[in-house]
């Protein structure tokens, strides 16, 4: 075959596949905000949709400057899902110009929200019993929308969610038998509050829980010094966010950084955090690691 034929050929088959494939619910376009929340998704889609996620691995979603590409995803698509609870700050502008007809909703309805000094933490996925409503959220818009495979969502809605029942009854025995007084984690911004409430532990960061702004140096000198009276077991950088104040606060406190938590987004192919569960399993490996070596010194 000639390049000319084997285009000619390619550009007939496309235009097969163009009438072979009219709006069938296959083709249902959805898109999530970001990582976490798009791997939940993808989980109760299975085969049956076609996820985007806007917010990829290892970024801030928090802050976050949509492109072009975004856009058209966004108007391209049929659902469109997003965390809300303050989460997102640019998303309602980027649905509102986009001109989409899809519907919007947020995955977090119903949770009920953890205070972080008087502000909505909006980390709800950090407790695996809310990433069950985040996926029975999923499941019923899914359902609602694609009727024909409602019962293929149910079916991986229930096998997605014994996994994370299992792995937040393991969360709860592992951080259970640490030894006692050994709960203070420090990362660098605010993304644990349902992880703390959760499951038993303290988190201190410097920064707030949304990533936008720094501690004035009095803040950080307070934050330090009460490090140094009060103690801490463990010490995180992020993944998505800058590791120098962390690296700072282990300088002046001697505390030695612990490893990098996956607070808001997944990791790249390849990284320990490539999907929900992963990433769970990999930051409570990183916690109980750090508290046991606490416990013992
Ligand atoms: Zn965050």
């Amino acid at each position: 075959m000639t390049l000319t034929s084997k285009l000619r050929a390619g550009i007939a088959s496309a235009a097969i596949a163009l009438f072979a494939a009219p709006a069938l619910a296959d083709d249902v376009k959805i898109v999530a905000s970001f990582s976490i929340l798009g791997d939940m998704v993808e989980q109760v889609a299975g085969d049956f949709a076609d996820v985007t996620t806007i917010v990829g691995p290892d970024a801030d979603a928090h802050v976050y400057s949509p492109s072009v590409a975004d856009a058209r995803a966004v108007a391209e698509a049929d659902i469109i899902f997003v965390n809300g609870m303050g989460f997102e700050t640019w998303s309602d502008t980027l649905i509102a110009e986009s001109g989409t007809e899809a519907s919007v909703h947020v995955a977090t309805v119903g949770i009920t929200p953890v205070l972080v000094d008087d502000e909505t933490d909006p980390h709800a996925w950090n407790s695996l019993l809310n990433g069950v409503i985040y996926v029975q959220n999923i499941t019923a818009v899914l359902s609602e929308a694609v009727p024909a495979h409602a019962t293929d969502f149910a079916a991986n809605a229930e096998a997605y969610i014994a996994e994370l029942t299992a792995l937040d009854a393991q969360t709860r025995e592992k951080l259970g038998a640490l030894p006692a007084g050994k709960s203070t984690v420090v990362t660098a911004h605010d993304a644990f509050g349902y992880l703390a409430d959760a499951y038993g532990l303290n988190f201190v960061a410097p920064i707030g829980i949304d990533t936008e702004a720094e501690p004035s140096a009095q803040e950080l000198a307070a934050l330090i010094e009460g490090l140094k009276e009060q103690g801490a077991s463990a010490l995180f950088v992020e993944n998505i966010t800058s590791p120098a104040l962390v690296q700072q606060i282990s300088e002046e406190t001697g505390l030695k950084i612990g490893g990098r938590l996956f607070s808001d987004a997944l990791s790249e192919r390849g990284g320990p955090a490539t999907s929900y569960l992963a990433m769970f399993q990999h930051n409570l490996g990183a916690i109980v690691t750090a508290l046991e070596a606490a416990g013992e010194s």
